[in-house]
């Protein structure tokens, strides 16, 4: 195996220099008027905006969907534009029939495209695979563990999903949690970036990557990336950044204004960028690659095989790539991405910090409620993801009832995030919560509402309304619910059923045709 003595990755890359503010490679469209406007269509073109579900109270509602930072809807423009793609299917690995050219033309373009998206120059290559953020950091746990065996450690902070912390412990070694900085009111911010450097100061020699999320997951607070990858790369460790939660909402640049700030990993879920069914996305430095084996072997990916051994071929990102691609996702993914792109990241952004802060302080104003990590966004910005507990009613019944009386999409418990969540509710310390602490009253977790383009003030008025409505009258509403006491902290109805069958089934979508058939041919 080829081991490469370290030589900080920005330096072999002078040609990065960039000394004004990264500006996007997706060129937007238009005036900044038309790209508002552009971003007002938009919001309309989504799967399942308009789907309508029984209540628990004998009516049916449209539903309301505030669970984005778990997956966001998929864009129809985009879908539009596969469907159309797709009337040339073929598989790329076919080389000289029209459709296969057109397709492996495609599925290149998806990847330019991507790059675009997130400002990659040529030294980065993009690779698909898996269908989000844990393929692609487990890949990278797996390279740069391989590529730097003596580095044994990784550095990351108390915000991280599970995705973002244990690929580095299993793969790489040792994981150090950095604590988060408590804001002027005292509420948790963005990683402390002072104990950030002591940590990278003290494991100096053995520090392999520093892995930050852009955004949390569970508080919305971004951190500042690019200042992270620059201290890491002072003493020769790399930067990794979960990008899962940000892409969706903020623009991106692996390059920054200068490359020794330049992240050398980000990966990304198409998933909660409005292209559910296209594949995780990892886009990383090339030179990470040099003279590593593929994570994983199969066709696509050698120039010759002969029975005792094989050649991978140097292209990438072909050779990390094996199989046959998911070509529909990829299309998806790139279509949804140069829209985006087009329309312009500036005005997704500053758009979606307006309902946020709308929605932070209607959310605040209920009675009895619990805002968790840092609330104003002049004190720290943060994305779309707001999370709380009322003091009436535990997490998993509200988002029950949200579903089941004013049909409202939530998410609870910990989001794939435990030990920060334990943290901000201060229920940390010892081998693990006593029994009586885990029941379906006291089950550590939160609620959270999470934005996508989609949504609007009148879907923050909506769960404010019902939230009051919750605080109001706890005692009524706990007494339609009962624990399900199985230790998942779930509430189920009393009497109410919406069985998930009932509202669509496979099976009978299939018979549904086959009966369309038989009329016609009758
Ligand atoms: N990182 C963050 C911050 C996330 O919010 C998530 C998913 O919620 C992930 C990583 C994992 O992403 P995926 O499930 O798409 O692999």
């Amino acid at each position: 195996m080829l081991q490469l003595r370290f030589v900080p990755f920005y330096l072999l890359h002078a040609s990065l220099m960039i000394d004004s503010a990264p500006s996007p490679r997706i060129e937007p469209f238009g005036t900044h008027n038309d790209r508002n406007e552009a971003l007002d269509a938009l919001r309309t073109e989504f799967d399942g905006l308009e789907t309508e579900y029984p209540l628990a109270d004998g009516s049916t509602a449209r539903r309301t969907y505030l669970d984005s930072a778990a997956s966001t809807l998929r864009c129809t423009v985009a879908d539009d534009i596969v469907r159309r793609a797709l009337r040339h299917y073929a598989n790329t690995h076919s080389q000289l029939h029209d459709g296969a050219r057109i397709m492996t033309h495609l599925y290149h373009q998806a990847h330019e495209i991507v790059g675009d998206f997130v400002d990659a120059s040529d030294d980065y290559t993009v690779v698909f695979g898996g269908s989000g953020v844990t393929a692609g950091l487990n890949r990278m746990a797996r390279v740069l563990a391989e590529r730097r065996p003596d580095r044994d450690v990784v550095i990351t902070t108390l915000m991280e999903h599970h995705a973002n912390d244990l690929p580095h412990r299993k793969h790489v070694g040792n994981v150090v949690h950095v604590p988060l900085e408590k804001d002027p009111d005292g509420d948790a911010g963005r990683v402390d970036v002072a104990a950030l450097q002591h940590a990278i100061g003290e494991y100096a020699d053995r520090l392999n990557y520093v892995a930050v999320t852009a955004a949390s997951n569970v508080t919305g607070v971004i951190n500042p990336v690019h200042e992270i990858a620059k201290m890491a790369h002072e003493v020769g460790a790399l930067c990794v950044v979960d990008a899962a939660q940000s892409a969706a909402h903020l623009p991106l640049s692996v390059q920054g204004h200068d490359p020794s700030e330049a992240l050398d990993v980000l990966c990304m879920s198409g998933h909660k960028i409005y292209a559910p069914g296209s594949p995780g996305v990892t886009v990383a430095r090339k030179a990470l690659f040099d003279g590593l084996e593929p994570q994983e072997v199969g066709g696509g990916i050698v120039d010759r095989v002969e029975t005792d051994r094989y050649e991978i071929t140097d292209a990438l990102p072909e050779r990390e790539e094996a199989g046959t691609p998911n070509l529909p996702g990829a299309l998806r993914l790139g279509a949804t991405l140069q829209l985006l792109g087009r329309i312009g990241m500036d005005v997704i952004e500053a758009d979606e910090r307006e309902l946020t802060q709308y929605a932070l302080q209607r959310i605040s104003e209920v009675d009895g409620l619990t805002l968790y990590g840092s609330h104003r966004l002049e004190v720290a910005d943060r994305i779309g993801v707001i999370t709380f507990n009322l003091e009436a009613l535990p997490h998993g019944l509200v988002a029950a009832a949200l579903n089941d009386y004013f049909g409202i999409a939530v998410r609870n418990e910990c989001f794939c995030a435990q030990p920060f969540v334990r943290d901000l509710l201060g229920r940390t310390g010892g081998d693990g919560a006593p029994a009586e602490e885990c029941g379906p009253e006291t089950q550590p977790g939160m609620v959270r509402v999470s934005f996508g383009l989609y949504n609007t003030t009148d879907d923050v008025d909506a769960v404010v309304d019902a939230l009051e409505d919750l605080v109001e009258r706890p005692d009524w509403y706990r007494k339609q619910y009962r624990p399900a006491m199985d230790g998942s902290g779930d509430w189920l109805h009393r009497s109410f059923e919406h069985p998930p069958e009932a509202s669509f089934s496979l099976t009978e979508a299939v018979d549904e045709w086959l009966q369309g058939v038989e009329a016609t041919t009758d």
